[in-house]
């Protein structure tokens, strides 16, 4: 499989050169030059098929011109070390919880998935390379514990002071080793915009090796098919049709989830649920893209205005707006609205959800309404510890710190503060 650029379709690579670049010349996303079709009778056979044989048949043509199959299935098991269970509500209605990682947020799959393929791929070189991330939250935190002492691998976090919780500030800022950090006083567009120009600029890329690790990273963006189908074979009834709500920021989460569907899973609608941040629902409804400033929210990780992989997203449907809206719907809530869907969802269900399920859950409700004939699943993408304040401020509950995330409290942040590229450009430099 080779990569195009989104934005010069003449410019084709590698899968390896992909994961290394992150990006093509002219900021332009790579996407795979074909769909790979799933093999006949997999869907069929899903339920008596391993999680791990499950993704090798997702990921091995993405990968095998790069990736010997002995290698990939050892990514693939480092990659899955832990649950991705869907959980019953009621008779129609499931919650997919990716948080069961290293840092509790659906993150860690691919960021495990890139660290590995990465550490693969650097394993004999003799230059660093420097891996760049721009984070609204959960991004830091997977990508530095997915990096963490892997050998040849230097990572540069850059986060929005004062919009990211606390805990997932420790995750970012407390590694030390081979990760540093970067407070910037801005917005995660700002933080996003930094890394984007970082890739750009000659200065840089004629003494380092630059790559990104945002889900704009086809190492990272790819895996999260996985789950999709994960989810699909442990569905109990898999006649009715199944609508999938994605609570969504960059939107790599969801984009995975409708090229897995175009691979042959079936799905009967995906649903992108946002918070104010609405930029691609309202895409749906007007047929205009108007990316917009973001607006923080309760859930920080969605707090996006221009998402990346939006472009992804349209070029799987060939900008057709009509048939784009026969796979996706959209819908956007308010904080406030959030606070309700946490309280529902506790009450009825007795389901301690965070802000960002939350608004999965809300999407999901809004399509079930008009839809009741369909079943649906939500994706929980953080634990509920990682908004601690917040879940605990709107249930009146306590909620315990799993140990993967009280390891971290007692340590010491460690990051620069930053507010201009030049700055962040001559932290990379030193
Ligand atoms: C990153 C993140 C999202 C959004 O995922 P995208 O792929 O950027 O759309 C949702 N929830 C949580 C908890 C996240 O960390």
């Amino acid at each position: 499989m080779k990569y195009y650029s989104l934005k010069d379709p003449s410019h084709r690579t590698s899968f390896r050169e992909a994961v290394i670049k992150g990006l093509a010349p002219n900021k332009g996303l790579y996407f795979p030059e074909s769909i790979p079709q799933l093999p006949d009778g997999f869907i069929n056979q899903i339920e008596s098929l391993s999680e791990q044989e499950i993704a090798f048949e997702l990921m091995s043509p993405f990968v095998s011109e790069d990736i010997s199959e002995d290698v990939l299935s050892r990514i693939i098991k480092e990659t899955l070390s832990f649950p991705l269970p869907l959980v019953k509500l009621s008779k129609w209605l499931s919650v997919l919880e990716l948080f069961h990682g290293p840092t509790m947020a659906f993150k860690d799959i691919g960021a495990r998935f890139m660290a590995q393929s990465l550490g693969h791929f650097y394993r004999n070189e003799d230059k660093e390379i420097t891996v760049l991330v721009a984070t609204s939250g959960d991004t830091g935190g997977a990508v530095a514990n997915g990096f963490y002492k892997v050998p040849g691998v230097k990572v540069v976090i850059l986060y929005p002071s004062g919009k990211v919780s606390h805990i997932q500030e420790m995750q970012l800022t407390t590694l030390g080793h081979n990760i540093s950090a970067l407070e910037v006083e801005g917005t995660f567009d700002d933080c996003q915009h930094m890394v984007k120009t970082a890739f750009m600029d000659q200065d840089l890329t004629s003494t380092q090796t630059l790559t990104s690790a945002n889900s704009i990273n086809v190492a990272r963006w790819l895996p999260q098919m996985i789950y999709f189908l994960l989810a699909y074979k442990q569905l109990e009834e898999k006649n009715a049709p199944w609508v999938i709500s994605v609570p969504s920021g960059n939107f790599g989460n969801i984009c995975a989830g409708m090229l897995a569907h175009k691979m042959g899973m079936p799905c009967h609608k995906f649903i992108a649920s946002t918070n104010v941040n609405k930029t691609v629902p309202d895409y749906l409804k007007t047929a205009s893209y108007s990316p917009v400033a973001s607006i923080q929210t309760i859930s920080n990780a969605m707090d996006v205005g221009d998402p990346s992989n939006f472009s992804r997203i349209l070029e799987l449907y060939k900008s057709d707006h009509i048939a784009l809206k026969q796979d996706l719907e959209g819908y956007w809530f308010t904080d406030e609205q959030n606070r309700e869907a946490i309280k529902e969802l506790h009450q009825q269900y007795g389901y301690i959800s965070d802000p960002h399920g939350a608004i999965g859950y809300l999407g999901l409700l809004e399509y079930l309404k008009a839809n009741p004939e369909a079943q649906g699943t939500f994706l929980e993408t953080a634990h509920p510890a990682k908004f601690k304040d917040e879940v605990e401020d709107t249930l009146s509950i306590d909620i315990d710190l799993p140990v993967q995330l009280a390891s971290f409290t007692g340590n010491t942040k460690v990051a620069e503060k930053i507010r201009s590229y030049d700055t962040f450009k001559a932290f990379i430099m030193r």
